[in-house]
């Protein structure tokens, strides 16, 4: 049996049904997190909810339990679904109220679900890499803010599945943004060069510790904004997200990228990154075989 949490209390998974006014399901009005689970332990957890935190602030909705009782609330959740490898998805929305664009004047209780799913590392593109398409950036100019409005993204998404490549990298007027669901970052004489974070990307919390690593490691890392000329003439390019840690891209738009190999500071990175997992978390018994 598969339990999820709906409201703060662990439920039966097949129970877990919201209501047909939750302004979640009509509006996409709230936020979320995927969080990873390595050996039984939630990866970067403070870093997650301290961005959902934001998330809710900037749209207005209070977070009606702590910090420390959400987290418990997670553990429990992963220890009655005997998740040992795989990822929470958690979302928190306005809350139950009849129709209307404009927030509820009376006190709504904001909705919080959550449930996990077993999810392998994606190992096989981990070493091989994967191949991207390119696609304008529709999106709204807030996607700093890990909202359930996920439509652009989708849209995106639907392209890179139709084209059979893994990720779409979006663009605004010819400037790199970020994928459909993941960072996206090139390397140029050996430098590690990704979107600034403002409001025109997610600031991923994968990319959080990848930055601290290339610190650690004395790889220099460029903030900015660039183009898909730069991209294209990279060294290397690679993605990061939550499920797919640091991915190599080996083609964007049908054009190779270097020998369509995962790069040397690609590589460097994922040790890094793996070594990072095992820090938090524990031994990984699947590794990337370098
Ligand atoms: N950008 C977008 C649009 C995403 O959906 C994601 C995945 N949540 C990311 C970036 C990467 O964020 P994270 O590393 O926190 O998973």
């Amino acid at each position: 049996m598969k339990f999820a949490i709906l409201d703060g209390k662990i439920i039966e998974r097949r129970e877990a049904k919201v209501d047909v006014e939750d302004r979640g399901y009509q509006f996409g009005d709230g936020v979320y997190e995927v969080i990873r689970v390595y050996n039984g332990k939630m990866f970067t957890v403070t870093e997650h909810l301290n961005r959902l935190v934001k998330s809710l602030d900037s749209i207005g909705i209070k977070l009606p339990y702590t910090m420390d009782q959400l987290n418990d609330l997670l553990e429990e959740l992963i220890e009655k679904n005997k998740l040992q490898l795989g990822t929470i998805y958690m979302q928190i929305s306005r809350g139950v109220a009849p129709r209307n664009h404009a927030f509820p004047t009376e006190n709504v209780r904001p909705s919080l679900v959550a449930y996990t799913k077993e999810v392998s590392r994606p190992l096989e593109s981990l070493k091989m890499g994967v191949k991207t398409i390119v696609t304008d950036d529709i999106r709204w100019l807030r996607c700093d803010i890990k909202s359930l409005n996920l439509l652009g993204n989708l849209l995106a998404k639907q392209k890179a599945a139709e084209a059979g490549c893994f990720e779409a990298i979006q663009h605004r007027s010819g400037d790199v943004t970020e994928g459909s669901s993941s960072n996206i970052y090139m390397i140029k004489n050996g430098k590690v060069i990704t979107h600034q974070s403002d409001n025109l990307i997610l600031k991923g919390i994968t990319k959080d510790v990848i930055l601290q690593v290339c610190e650690r490691n004395n790889i220099v890392v460029e903030e900015r904004t660039f183009t898909l000329d730069e991209l294209i003439d990279a060294e290397e390019v690679f993605l990061s997200s939550t499920t797919a840690e640091v991915m190599p891209i080996i083609e964007v738009d049908g054009k190779r990228v270097g020998d369509a190999l995962p790069g040397p500071v690609t590589k460097l990175l994922q040790e890094w990154f793996e070594l990072e997992i095992e820090k938090r978390c524990g031994a990984l018994n699947d590794k990337i075989l370098f």
